[in-house]
């Protein structure tokens, strides 16, 4: 309709972090018409599924819409000053009578970040903890470790362009058919372009992505450091390695193949593969200089996560592959703004800015910086140790804010128990009923999708606008604006802010603050961005960081490490001795299957935003256990019927079904559905809660389970 594509609002997808541009464009019934950025870098028009359903998930049925206060049980209307003083009242006796490490945010990748960089400066540089922790912990934070232990720095160095330079990709535990649909479509007209280009998936199902591949790997679940370190191997025995790059540039060759003597045939074994197979994945990695590994939640959510990703990362090293046109390791983030999250520090274990909280010369910097009154001197509890500190009495208050963790996070029904034992649970949400605001005290309204502004970062870097197209439905807040308020009622100055642009050049004026190579270098500066004003800001077209002030281009740097120089002080890259051990609980006779868990096409986490649009639920009505004929057989249960699944760690049910490309003696069921469908199908509730001792990333991908007739 070209009388109304003037009125078109350009905003980022709420979904993946793919992050493909959206234009939002008003009909005259009052609706909005979604339709992909033909502008935007990521995605260049194009949406999936997901995306461009946006548009029905904009209503307001199911709204949480004004503050409520529960009180003997039932949830009362209250204003947003009474319900602001409340909290703030009961954080400052808690902090009072039992240290700032007695409160806690939990956040989500869904913030804006923006909201995540108010969140962040509050907890640590105010209240005076690190009790900061984000749901993108169960996502990538395995990736930020692998990346801060080889690079110095959580840095991606690759970019979407290169997928079109490369000559083989690789994707490890991806299923991106599904997960990063409008990448995964890229790579398919890439191939349609060049049919030379090899694709080889490495994942232990057979999933959608498979059906593009030349060679799928279906490797034994958490054996991923085998397969690797058995490359790296076989890459230095096969005079593969470059080494002059390993020479000049890294550290640590040694230690990392001295943990890495596996032959292929071992390999093989270990891995479950067919030998010709893996041969033939190693002989192309070999032989091709353009190489891509592309990797995600197979890889992160596994007790081995930091590991796993480190051996990709070495034979990127190995080979000198990393930082020129065409190839590199890169991790594909799940959530929009997982990496916006990670700029700003919003993890229990960083600072802001790509500081580290365990250097004091970096504490100085940002509590200098945020001239705050004190600054958090060791890191905070990570995911899954906050819930049980929560249950264990230590932390008595937990704001959740955009989050469902009563669903999604593992030993789902620890973390229930945890939130009926806590003094205070506050819950800032777009959603009315959900799994956990059943346990909060304190219900806060927050903006959503296309009613709240500020910016995002995509699994490239790039930092994309979210913008507001509707109004602020009931008395619904922006996040940014309900902490700076909180903050304000604890009797902190330095959050007087009125606008996400004040607050992103705030942040952007942290990330260059003393970035010189003298003082406190890091390769995350967009000082180029400090100085947008409200309508630069406004107009900010998508770009990729670094950006700093002294770049006359002001394009961004769409790959970095070109020149060989990584973040460690001494600027070499190191390899990381990944020492090849299975998943932390293993299969018996009690339990026979692992269980794998991840997402369907069609759904976003737990539905709350996803459900609600029927076109969307057609693909997959409900949850689903998938397994093999033979394993259903043995179980005694049927296709179509329903069945018990029980872990040590609790029990739902599902409906049996076969088709889904897994192996014998695995199952696999989705993440999204939740406690409010009749059989309670919240598979947390079944994940064992085992973490990466690296990253603290949780091992969604490997728990033992049992199959019965219900
Ligand atoms: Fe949204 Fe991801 Fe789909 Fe792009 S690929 S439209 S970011 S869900």
């Amino acid at each position: 309709n070209l009388s109304q594509d003037h009125l078109a609002v350009r905003t980022t997808c709420a979904y993946c972090g793919v992050g493909c541009g959206v234009k939002a464009t008003p009909r005259a019934d009052g609706g909005f018409d979604i339709a992909g950025d033909a502008d935007h870098p990521a995605n260049a028009g194009r949406l999936c599924v997901k995306g461009s359903a946006l548009g029905e998930t904009i209503g307001l049925e199911g709204r949480l819409l004004y503050p409520q206060l529960r009180e003997q049980g039932a949830l009362r209307r209250a204003s947003w000053d009474e319900a602001l003083d409340r909290v703030a009242d009961k954080w400052q006796s808690i902090i009072a009578e039992h240290g700032p490490d007695a409160v806690a945010f939990y956040v989500s990748g869904q913030l804006l970040t923006e909201d995540y960089y108010v969140a962040n400066k509050l907890m640590k540089g105010y209240i005076g903890s690190a009790n900061i922790d984000t749901n993108s912990r169960l996502c990538m934070s395995s990736a930020v470790a692998a990346h801060k232990r080889a690079f110095g720095e959580d840095v991606v160095p690759v970019c979407y362009d290169d997928l079109e330079l490369a000559d083989m990709i690789v994707l490890v535990g991806s299923n991106a058919a599904w997960c990063h649909p409008i990448l995964f479509q890229r790579i398919a007209r890439i191939r349609e372009q060049r049919p030379g280009v090899k694709l080889v998936v490495i994942d232990p199902r057979r999933t959608a992505t498979c059906e593009l591949a030349d060679l799928h790997l279906p490797v034994k679940p958490g054996t991923d450091v085998w397969l690797f370190n058995g490359l790296l191997n076989y890459l230095a025995k096969r005079g593969a390695a470059n080494a002059a790059f390993v020479a000049t540039h890294t550290l640590g060759l040694d230690d990392a193949l001295a943990v890495a003597d596996l032959e292929p045939e071992a390999v093989a074994k270990a891995c479950k593969l067919n030998l010709d197979d893996l041969l033939g994945f190693y002989e192309s990695f070999a032989a091709t200089e353009k190489v891509i590994t592309g990797f995600s939640m197979g890889v992160n959510q596994s007790s081995a996560g930091t590991d796993k990703a480190n051996s990709i990362i070495n034979c990127h090293l190995l080979t000198g592959r990393i930082g020129k046109p065409g190839m590199g390791p890169f991790s594909l983030t799940g959530q929009p703004n997982a990496m916006g999250g990670r700029e700003v520090g919003g993890l229990a274990n960083m600072l802001a800015a790509h500081l580290d909280i365990d250097k004091a010369a970096h504490r100085e910097a940002v509590q200098t910086f945020w001239a705050s009154p004190r600054i958090a001197d060791k890191p905070g509890l990570k995911a899954v140790d906050l819930f049980q500190a929560i249950e264990a009495g230590r932390v008595k208050a937990v704001w959740i804010i955009a989050t469902n963790p009563i669903v999604s996070l593992p030993d789902a029904d620890q973390a229930r128990r945890a939130l009926q034992k806590c003094e205070l649970v506050v819950a800032s949400d777009i959603v009315q009923d959900t799994d956990t605001n059943a346990f909060a005290h304190v219900l806060l309204p927050a903006l959503g999708w296309g009613e709240k502004d500020g910016t995002v970062t995509n699994s490239e870097r790039r930092i994309s606008r979210q913008r507001a197209f509707l109004p602020a439905p009931g008395e619904a807040r922006a996040d940014w604006r309900i902490l700076a308020q909180f903050a304000q009622r604890m009797g902190y100055a330095g959050f007087d802010y009125e606008s996400p642009q004040q607050i992103f050049a705030e942040h952007a004026r942290l990330t260059a603050f003393r970035n010189t190579p003298q003082e406190l270098p890091r390769v995350l500066d967009i000082g180029g961005l400090a100085k947008l004003g409200a309508a630069a800001y406004d107009a900010l077209e998508p770009v990729q960081w670094p950006l700093k002030a002294e770049d006359e281009s002001q394009q961004g740097s769409a790959r970095l490490f070109g020149d060989g120089h990584f973040s460690h002080p001494d600027g070499r890259a190191r390899f990381i001795a990944a020492a090849p051990r299975l998943p932390v609980n293993e299969r018996d006779e009690d339990y026979p299957f692992a269980l794998n868990t991840g997402r369907v096409r069609d759904q976003w986490h737990t539905m709350t935003r996803t459900g609600r649009a029927p076109k969307l639920s057609e693909h997959i009505p409900e949850s689903f256990v998938d397994m093999h004929p033979q394993d259903a057989l043995l179980s005694g249960v049927r296709e179509g019927e329903l069945a018990r699944v029980t872990t040590q760690w609790g029990a739902m049910v599902a409906r049996v079904q076969h088709g889904g490309g897994i192996a014998r003696g695995s199952v696999f069921i989705p993440i999204h559905w939740n406690g409010q469908t009749a059989s309670d199908a919240r598979v947390g509730a079944l994940v064992n809660p085992a973490v990466c001792p690296v990253s603290g990333e949780p091992e969604f991908k490997h728990t033992p389970v049992r199959v019965e007739r219900f």
